[in-house]
This record gives C-alpha cells, structure tokens and sequence, in this order.
C-alpha cells in the first residue's frame, strides 16, 4: 500500500499542463490566461463625472453653504456617450451625468443633492440658474483619465484564473477572445453487470448507475469536458471496445471493477493493455485503485492516456476523483492550486480508526464563532451517497491515529466552503439595552443566574467607556504591554484574561470573532447600536419613551403597560425573559444539542 501522497505524486506526475486555445472571453470563466494582456487603451479614456450633478469650477463655490448658496449660470448639459460642446466659465455650470466627459474648464461635480435643483424644480423657478449649497475641493467626483488602466498597463498576467470580474476587464479594454489554457477531455465509463442506465427501467439484480453523473459533474465542476462512454461489461471484450472510444480524451476515468472479486477486471485490462503503476493506496473509503498508462491499438499515431481506475462504491469513487482526479484536472487546467482548501475543526463524534489507513470522514462543518465544527453526516458506509450530500467537508483521521475522540481537533478538507451552507450555528447574542439607571445590570445578573440554573453555559459582554483597569501599572502584564505586545494574556490555575489593545471601538460582531464558541449564550449589556436581538427595560419612573425605536427591539421588560405590538414581559419576572431568550434565539443551539454537553 501507498500513501495518498505518493498516489498523488504518481498521477501528477503523468499528466502534463494542455495547450492554449483563443477563445470567446464568456466561454473561458474559471480557465487559465495564457497570455499576458496589456492595455491598448486608457480606461476611462477621457476625464468624466462620477455623480449626476453639476461641473464648474471648484473656485466659484468657495464660501458656499446651505444657508449661503453660490449661484451659478446653467450653460448647459452634457450626458453619458456625448460630447460637451460648450466650456465652464467663471461663474458658469453644465448639468452633467453620471460618465459624461468633463467639458473644458471644469474641475469638480457637485452632485444634485447638494444643490437646489430639486426645490427649484418643485417651486418651478428657473433652471438657467443653479444654487450650489457646499464648497467643492478641486477633483471632487472627477474620474481622471486612465485612472483604472493606463495605456500600456500590465493588466492581467499569464497565470491568472479568470473569474468574471477577469473577464469583465477583458470586456472593457474591447477584447472579445483570449488566449487560455484548454479544458482537459476527461472520458468517463462505468463499468459492472449490475448496473443500468436511467432511462431504463430497473430489474431484479440491477442498480442505476450513478458514478457516471457523479464523475461526469465532478469533471465538469472543475472545469475539465466530460465525455461519458456508458456502462462496460465485466468481461474484457466489453471493457476493450468502450475504453478504445475514450482514448481520444486526455484522462480515462473507470469506475469498479478494480478490487479483488473475480469479475473486477479493470485492472487486468490495464496491465494487458498499458502499464499498471499502483493499485492499493492507503486511505479509507476507496483502497483499491488502479492508475496507469493505457495505450491506444488502433491508431496509427497510438496515444498513451492516463487511466485512472476509481473504485465501485459510489463515495469511494467520489473521494478517490477528489484526491487525485480534481488534482491532476486542475494542473492540466494550469492551475497552481491543486489543494482543496482545509480548516481546523472541534469534530463533534468519536471515529475509530481500526486499520491504520487515512480515514475521510464525511462531515459537516458549520462556524459557531469563529471556530468551526464538524458532525458526522450519519452512517459512513461507502455505499451510501447521501452521506456525501448531507456533507460539505471530509475529516481526515491520519493513518497513524487510532481514531479521534468527540472534542478533538482535525483537520478538514472542505469541499465547499462552510459559509456556504446557509447553516450556521451563530453563537446567540442578546443585549439588554435602556435608559441609564434603568436596572439593565440587574437584569443581566438575574438572567445569568436563571441560565446558569437551566445548565447552560453564558458569557457576559460589558462595554466600559472609561477604559479597563485590570492590567494596574507595575505588574508584568503590564510592563508586556508597555513593551509593544499587540495583546496580553494572563493565565493562572483557574482563569484566563486577555488584554488586547486596540485602536478602535469594536462592535458586538468584531468582539464575537474572539468569543470562545464553547458558550450558549451571550448576555450584552448595552451595545444599543448593534444590529443583534435587543431587549429593553422600561420602567415608568424614567418616562414614557422608549430608548429605541419599536423596530429595533424584541422585546421591552416594563413595570407599566406600554401601548405597542412588542412582546411585553413583566419587569421583576426573570424566568419570562429567560424564556422568552431562550425560545427565541438559542433554538438552533438547545434543539439540536450541539454546542451544551
Ligand atoms: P466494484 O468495485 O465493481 O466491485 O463495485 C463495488 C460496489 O459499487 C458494488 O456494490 C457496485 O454495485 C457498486 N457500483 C459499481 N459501479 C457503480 C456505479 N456506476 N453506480 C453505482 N454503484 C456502482
Ligand atoms: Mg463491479
């Protein structure tokens, strides 16, 4: 057996980077430049308005103010796509649009809306004349000539992945194709006598076959061309005939046939008919595989095409074209980044490792925090494909472990981003807001005694105006921090404190960032202005008002009815509000069990 490491060597080894074609700048998203594309043009290619609104000349508006407009004589207009005939004089205005040239003379824009052109129009006064109600510094809402992209620019280099931003810089400098590295031909065939095709209709002893819409996706996803042969027969003849339609292709992709049953030939095809370099590899699902040379007969000119022979079980097969067929498609491709993207991640069920291979767990990971978690997506056969839809990652458990216990750190390969997912578990922020002495400290201090009485773990966010006083002059904490030391932390047998300095006024979802994610629930006292579930407490003896607007709130805790639509909950019942937290907001939290032991 051989590591997945050095399966991966092998296969790259055997695939080379394709040629370039020229090609429809659409048709190329996702593809490698292989040219390096200079700019024959200055982009924008005149000096032009970035609002609507008016161009003159930044000296007439000095001293300018609402209550003091400078007045200017309307000469003119000029729009997108023409061009000003007229000039700007002392004293002078165009009307200008949004991408117009700048006619001559001009050196600012004052946009609409600081003018009284909208008055003017409602009070039907004259228009040949404009009130401009702000000074305007020289260059305000200019766009300069070749501000983007100067004439002769490097723009793009050779090697770059084009994505549609990419293709939309190709567009404005008026290119129409381009020169990329093409899209490697991946021929694809399932092979087993079990297996029909959908349009059939299923018989005693048959199975859909699935691996080709799998593979054929995979292929696609990552921008190869997938050319699907059909199902081969475990016989030779069969196998023989189909692989032969594929060797026009750049990557023959099998799928079965290649473990030690008696009808899985796969592999005694290849070693008829090409060179056969591994065929175990040293990770769980998908150890047997076959890669090699297949050599075409036919023709005269007699291609040699790398084969890979994946594995039957349809996870199996997914996992082993991650590992080492997306690699080897992406370096045809000429990309440099072959590697699926991994996180760290707290995974939530043990996984016994009982063979000493590479285990790839399927999970799904989700952010609570800022650290990620990954669950098992249920029975991890390798026959069972649901268990790679539930998923968006798989854990790798080493080959030197003995598995992992729940808790445990693992490393991640994502195959999507968890980001993506739509299902993150946020840890749950609630702030209590009100007007100043108006009990929000006790009310917190309540909560957190009736949560901590519900077994939940709860963490309390103050914000102190006046500073923090904890790391007192003198001591070492201190003297660090004296030192340059970005951030602080003081541990001792039973706690830890973190001082960080910082240069601004975090808000809750920068604080969130550095919150351990271990807790349930986080208790705000304050932070009026995050956009985070709030609660205020209303008590009558500090008015009738409420501090924030009836929109912003959950939520009011009052001694004294209030006439609104909110939830009301009565001021002294603590164990209403923590319901009413509790229902709320921390539902994906208690009714999955995923973060409360
Ligand atoms: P094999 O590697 O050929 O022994 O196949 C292993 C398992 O995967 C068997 O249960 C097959 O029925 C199943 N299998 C093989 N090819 C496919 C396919 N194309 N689609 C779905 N299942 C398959
Ligand atoms: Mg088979």
């Amino acid at each position: 057996m051989i590591s997945v490491e050095e399966a991966l060597e092998k296969v790259l080894s055997y695939v080379e980077v394709l040629e370039p074609e020229q090609k429809p700048i659409l048709d190329c998203l996702g593809q490698v430049l292989a040219e390096d594309i200079y700019s024959t043009i200055d982009i924008p290619p005149l000096d032009n308005s970035a609002m609507d609104g008016y161009a003159l000349r930044a000296e007439d508006t000095h001293g300018a103010s609402e209550s003091s407009p400078k007045y200017l004589i309307v000469v003119g207009e000029v729009a997108a796509g023409s061009v000003p005939t007229k000039k700007v004089r002392v004293g002078t205005a165009i009307r200008i649009m949004t991408g117009a040239p700048l006619p001559e003379g001009v050196d600012a824009v004052v946009q609409f809306e600081d003018t009284d052109e909208v008055n003017r129009k409602s009070s039907r006064r004259d228009l040949s004349q404009i009130g401009v109600l702000c000074q305007a510094e020289k260059g305000l809402n200019v766009r300069g000539r070749g501000e983007d992209i100067a004439r002769g620019d490097l723009v793009l280099k050779k090697g770059k992945v084009l994505r549609p931003q990419e293709i939309g810089v190709l567009a404005s400098l008026g290119r129409s194709t381009v020169g990329v590295i093409r899209r490697p031909i991946v021929a694809i065939l399932a092979t087993g006598d079990e297996l029909i095709g959908v349009h059939q209709s299923l018989t005693p002893g048959k199975i859909y076959d699935s691996n080709t819409y799998t593979i054929a996706a995979e292929v696609s996803r990552y921008g190869g061309i997938p050319k699907i042969l059909g199902i081969g027969r475990d016989s030779v003849r069969s196998l023989v005939e189909k692989i032969d339609e594929g060797l026009d292709a750049d990557m023959l992709i099998t799928t079965g046939g290649v473990s030690k049953g008696e009808y899985d030939i796969v592999k005694d095809v290849l070693a008829e008919r090409g060179e056969i370099d591994f065929w175990t590899v040293c990770m769980k699902p998908g150890k047997p595989i076959a890669f090699g040379i297949m050599k075409e007969m036919k023709r005269a000119k007699r291609r040699k095409v790398p084969h890979l022979g994946l594995p039957g079980n349809p996870v199996s097969s997914m996992i082993t074209f991650e590992q080492f067929a997306r690699p080897a498609i992406l370096k045809m491709m000429g990309k440099k980044t072959l590697a699926k993207p991994v996180v760290r991640a707290i995974i939530e069920n043990d996984v016994v490792n009982t063979d000493g291979r590479r285990i790839f767990a399927r999970v799904m990971v989700t952010k609570h925090g800022s650290q990620y978690h990954a669950s098992l997506t249920g029975p991890q056969g390798s026959g069972i494909l649901t268990s790679m839809t539930k998923a968006n990652g798989l854990a790798i458990i080493p080959e030197s472990s003995r598995g992992v216990k729940a808790g445990d750190i693992v490393e991640v390969q994502m195959l999507e981003w968890a980001e993506e997912q739509g299902e993150i578990k946020m840890l749950p922020v609630v702030s209590i807001v009100g007007k100043s002495q108006s009990g929000k400290t006790v009310l917190v201090e309540q909560l957190i005694i009736e949560f901590k009485r519900r077994g939940y773990k709860v963490a309390a966010l103050k914000h102190s105006r006046g500073g923090m006083e904890i790391d007192r002059p003198g001591k070492d904490s201190w003297k660090f921090a004296q030192a340059g030391s970005d951030a602080v932390y003081i541990s001792s047998p039973d706690k830890l404190g973190f001082i960080k300095n910082l240069n601004h006024d975090l808000n809750i979802d920068e604080i969130m960032t550095t919150v351990d994610p271990e807790f349930d629930l986080i208790l705000a006292e304050g932070f009026r202005k995050s956009k985070t579930p709030k609660i205020e407490v209303h008590r009558k003896a500090f008015g009738d008002d409420l501090l924030c607007s009836r929109e912003e709130l959950s939520a009011i805790v009052t001694d004294t009815p209030v006439d609104t639509d909110i939830t009301q909950l009565p001021w002294g019942d603590t164990v209403a509000v923590a319901d009413f937290i509790e229902n709320n907001f921390m539902g994906t939290i208690k009714g999955e069990g995923k973060c409360s032991p």
